[in-house]
């Protein structure tokens, strides 16, 4: 048996180790254990999704959180660096691009255990963006970089990043197919809330980039508040966007605020709604898988198939390209056919 130590720790993270926990058991050579950091949380942010997506406990919380970069990615370090001293796994698997994916990409790099980065060769270029620096770090210690999408396989070759390059699709996907039936099944958002299928729009706000900067934050809520006007706007608020909010009393206005839901709820809110507004990576893809029109509210995205495929603009650019399909993504087997390039790289 392959031994696969898993790093997981925010909320993107579980969606993404969802689909892929669930293809390492399905394949069989694998011991998956699962170390959360604790980056999120709080039940809204972390445990529904572990019941949801029925996504094994983990074997190990670490329970780490708050603080500046430096002190939550040291405090990380310590703390994996014995798990990983102790469960001596053949493959570090990490996940995207925060604090949490970078820790163990450390740790592991270090400790001579080979890395796996899934959603490897992201870039938005821009490096003021903590999430772009993880990225970076992480694929330049990573031994396998399971990639998404060709713009990124292309990334990685610019950087001179060849060896142990795959694309594999978007495990994201693979995670909206499963949550599609369930939430059909299982989500009473809609009634909950009041809302009709096609009479609302769904936006996120969340990025540092985004609530760091109050005149950002500000010009952000004026958008979304005039949106609201024209349509119901549902918006479950992350606690950092509530919390800047606070500190900046900056206001929304009209908007339905409610707080962060389940992936099931999530899955729902955007399959029945008109548009979505968003800065999160991974809503900016569900909006196409859904195929929902969105809008990110960001100078720049690292998913710039879906621009050029007109189901995503910047929120600068006055026109969408004509609606196209996107093949980069795959089939919804991104996660089956990572666990068949780990089983393979564990046997040669
Ligand atoms: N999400 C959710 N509930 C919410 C907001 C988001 O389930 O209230 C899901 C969303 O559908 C996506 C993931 O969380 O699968 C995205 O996480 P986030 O936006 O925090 O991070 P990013 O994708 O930007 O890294």
């Amino acid at each position: 048996m392959t031994a696969i130590l898993t790093v997981v720790g925010a909320r993107p993270q579980f969606v993404k180790a969802a689909a892929v926990s669930r293809a390492l058991a399905a394949d069989g050579r694998f011991r998956e254990a699962i170390v959360h950091t604790g980056q999120h949380f709080d039940p809204g942010m972390s445990d529904v999704f572990f019941d949801e997506l029925e996504i094994p406990k983990p074997a190990h919380a670490l329970h780490i959180h708050g603080g500046g970069h430096g002190d939550m990615t040291g405090r990380m370090m310590i703390a994996l660096e014995e798990v990983a001293l102790a469960e001596k796994p053949d493959w570090m698997l990490i996940y995207g691009d925060t604090n949490s994916t970078l820790a163990g990409a450390l740790v592991a790099a270090k400790l001579h255990i080979p890395v796996a980065h899934v959603e490897a060769g992201l870039r938005s270029f821009n490096r003021r963006m903590p999430e772009e620096i993880n990225r970076i770090v992480s694929d330049h210690v990573s031994a396998l970089l399971l990639c998404p999408t060709a713009t990124a396989v292309a990334n990685l070759r610019s950087e001179g990043i060849v060896n142990g390059v795959h694309a594999v699709g978007d495990v994201m996907f693979d995670a909206t197919l499963f949550a599609i039936a369930k939430s059909r099944a299982a989500s009473g958002i809609l009634a909950e809330l009041g809302l009709a299928p096609g009479g609302y729009d769904v936006a996120t706000v969340h990025r540092a980039e985004s609530t760091d900067d109050p005149a950002r934050l500000a010009e952000i809520v004026a958008w979304l508040n005039e949106r609201a006007k024209q349509r119901t706007l549902v918006l479950p608020l992350h606690p950092r966007t509530r919390q800047a909010l606070a500190r900046t009393g900056i206001a929304l206005s009209g908007i339905r605020v409610i707080d962060p839901v389940g992936y099931l709820d999530m899955t729902r809110l955007l399959a029945d709604c008109v548009e979505v507004y968003t800065d999160s990576g991974g809503v900016q893809k569900e909006a196409y898988f859904h195929r929902k029109p969105c809008t990110t509210l960001r100078d720049e995205t690292e998913w710039v198939e879906t621009v050029e495929a007109g189901w995503n603009r910047l929120w600068r650019q006055e026109r969408r390209q004509p609606f196209a399909e996107i093949a980069d993504y795959g089939k919804g087997d991104a996660a089956q056919r990572i666990a068949a390039i780990l089983g393979d790289a564990a046997t040669t």
